[in-house]
């Protein structure tokens, strides 16, 4: 038995692995420690920007006083740099995550571990962050070749993982207590198109098991979403399914958006948007944009800042362009820095002023909100409404992972504020 510290990083598909490989390891008897009592440290990086990046191999540094396990997207794509960094290490390949406990015990037996192509098998036990949230990774990898992305070169192409273990798993989080779903993975949009499955089959199947509980359809490329505009667009008429919707632009301009490699145009982005916003006027609409990408000009850069305001986003997450080791843009000639960071300061303050302005509209509404979290003030809860917009409010402890009625008092950036009703 080892004592095991285990350390996340990224999107909801590396949370899953996480809580995943931490369920392994308690499986096979292992113990889930502090980093000051631990033998073995796990870290599950993320390689999504350079300063991620950065940040990974800061902490890699730091942690090579311990028995090191290296996972998530960093030692498949980049496993050069790891291996300079900790030449000690074990290496884990995003795919290759669910088999920790296999590598702690061969670690235990003096070896220095490297799993990189293992095959992906949906996993059987997770220890959960939040005990009310089930972190489903439907997926590993996409269907696309961005030029600017990373993440492509640690996980690849897409493996859909079978719905009937999906739905199982669903189903037995829902009896121990979940209320909350999330579908993830890179592209939820090309679920199924590797299987002859499909994402609205999925999230059909999860929806018809009996419950009060809701689910979170992640992020989906725009490109995926138009090709199955219909389909989509029925698919959150269920009233489980949060009137969420995750789609990153990155580029407002056509000619950037065809050097990404982006499957769509700007008006077909825009005309999606707004099918969604005609049919379901209360949907939450998320996405990201990338400012100073290579040879971005000034109207390129107008014409991103008019499709978020086009769409009327809820939420936009702006990023600078960084050139990720091992991609295509990496080798492209690079904007001056100032000029990129200028657009993001300009890109994120519009954004700010599209979210205060769409956050104000729900002031007065009532909502139906799902608490998950408890607040930073004393008897303060957070939670969900139907639209996954994050509502603080005052409230008794026992109605975490409850439904309850609210009415919205404010507006804020991140969140709105209520009381209960
Ligand atoms: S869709 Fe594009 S950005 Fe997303 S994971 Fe695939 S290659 Fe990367």
């Amino acid at each position: 038995m080892a004592r095991v510290y285990v350390e996340g990083y990224g999107c909801s598909a590396n949370m899953a692995h996480e809580e995943a490989m931490k369920g392994a390891l308690i499986k096979r008897g292992h113990e889930l420690s502090s980093l000051g009592n631990a033998e073995y440290a796990v870290i599950n990086t993320c390689i999504v920007k350079a300063a991620t990046e950065s940040q990974m191999k800061k902490r890699i540094r730091e942690l090579s006083g311990k028995k090191l396990i290296i996972a998530g997207c960093m030692p498949k794509a980049q496993e050069g740099v790891v291996r300079s960094l900790a030449p000690n290490a074990s290496l884990l390949g995003s795919f290759s995550s669910f088999f920790i406990a296999d590598a702690v015990s061969r670690m235990e037996k003096g070896e220095c571990v490297s799993l990189m192509d293992r095959q992906a098998v949906y996993p059987e036990e997770k220890l959960r962050t939040n005990k009310f949230i089930n972190v489903c990774e439907i997926s590993h990898g996409c269907v696309d070749s961005c030029s600017y992305c990373a993440t492509k070169l640690a996980k690849g192409h897409l493996k859909s993982f079978p719905s009937l273990k999906i739905t199982k798993d669903v189903n037995d989080s829902l009896k121990s207590g979940c209320k909350e779903i999330w579908l993830a993975s890179q592209d939820n949009a090309c679920f199924g198109q590797d299987s002859g499955e499909s994402l609205a089959s999925l999230v059909d199947s999860v929806c018809s098991i009996n419950g009060d509980f809701r689910v979170r359809v992640g992020m989906m490329t725009p490109s995926g979403v138009i090709k199955n505009i219909d389909g989509m667009l029925e698919m959150f008429n269920n009233k489980k399914v949060y009137k969420f919707l995750h789609v990153p632009v990155q580029s407002g301009s056509n000619r950037i958006l065809s050097e990404m490699k982006r499957m769509y145009t700007r008006e077909e982005f825009v005309s999606m948007v707004m099918e969604f916003r005609k049919k379901y006027p209360e949907i939450n609409v998320w996405t990201d944009v990338i400012t100073g990408y290579p040879g971005e000009t000034d109207e390129d850069f107008e014409e991103t800042l008019d499709v978020l305001k086009a769409i009327s986003a809820d939420y936009a997450h702006v990023s600078r362009f960084s050139p990720m080791k091992g991609t295509l843009a990496s080798r492209l000639v690079q904007l001056d820095s100032g000029e990129s960071r200028e657009r993001s300061r300009i890109a994120t303050r519009l954004c700010e002023a599209l979210t205060f302005e769409q956050n104000s509209k729900s002031v007065g509404e009532k909502s139906r909100v799902l608490v998950t979290e408890r607040g930073r003030e004393e008897n303060q809860l957070m939670g969900k409404n139907e639209s996954y917009k994050q509502v603080v409010f005052e409230g008794p402890q026992e109605l975490m992972g409850a439904f309850c009625n609210v009415r919205i008092t404010e507006a804020g950036l991140s969140h709105l504020k209520a009381e209960l009703i």
